[in-house]
């Protein structure tokens, strides 16, 4: 079983009539139950108002994927909790970045630039193209799928260059976007996917629910957790018999 936990900030469902009467239990629950189609994945959820965010040390231990949605509330996610879920990254926890987490702590974190783009919020088309459709994140797509209703997000998109580019999309006001890139951080793999504005239904669509599944189950962790501790070896300990030389800080 890959351990999924979803991750949500749940504030414009609560505070916002059209987003609640699309996501009545919140985006989190709706992205959940998506994932659950697949029997594979044992899915829990998580949001901003839990103690430490609903992502305990006990949590992160207990999670091969965790996806994050948020927008409105980046700067009220606490610096040590990011860091924490960044060393789980690091020691091979994988992780989905969804749609405004763009700019959420964690993501420009990872990736080490400012993950700026921009946008414009119309209701208007996309079609998401797959450049690669042997990957598996793309398993089970066409050569490109729409989504009728979305808000627009365009280049240029502040991020480094992705290890694995696999969807690209064209907006109906003529912008095209990154929406759909992986990076590797440590042993940690990440998958950014663009689709998730909050006032469209854009988590009940079936092929961004598969998309979501494939994502998960190309991130989860594999191999054994490891994190660079930077470990000092001593000479009597060197594979090989040698004579210190010279001075030392240490
Ligand atoms: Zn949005």
């Amino acid at each position: 079983m890959i351990r999924v936990t979803v991750w949500n900030e749940f504030i414009h469902e609560k505070s916002n009539p059209n987003v609640r009467e699309i996501y009545p239990e919140g985006m989190h629950t709706c992205i959940a139950e998506g994932l659950r189609e697949d029997a594979g994945l044992e899915v829990r959820t998580a949001t901003l108002d839990e103690p430490e965010h609903g992502l305990t040390e006990t949590v992160l231990e207990a999670t091969d994927v965790l996806t994050w949605w948020g927008h409105t509330a980046h700067e009220r996610v606490r610096d040590e909790i990011v860091l924490r879920v960044r060393k789980r990254v690091h020691e091979g926890m994988g992780l989905l970045v969804l749609h405004s987490g763009h700019y959420s702590k964690i993501f420009k974190s990872l990736m080490g630039t400012t993950c700026s783009l921009c946008w414009r919020e119309a209701g208007e088309k996309e079609r998401l193209w797959v450049c690669n459709p042997a990957h598996p994140i793309a398993k089970g797509i066409d050569r490109y799928f729409e989504i009728e209703h979305t808000e627009m997000y365009g280049e240029p998109f502040g991020i480094p260059p992705p290890d694995e580019q696999i969807f690209v999309s064209w907006f109906a006001g003529g912008e095209v976007f990154r929406s759909g890139q992986t990076w590797k951080r440590g042993n940690g793999k990440i998958f950014y996917f663009r689709p998730g504005h909050e006032t469209y239904p854009i988590y009940h669509d079936k092929t961004v629910k598969l998309i979501l599944k494939n994502g998960v189950k190309w991130a989860a962790a594999s191999g054994s957790k490891w994190i660079d501790s930077a470990p000092n070896i001593p000479v009597e300990q060197a594979p090989e018999p040698i004579e210190p030389w010279g001075g030392s800080v240490h």
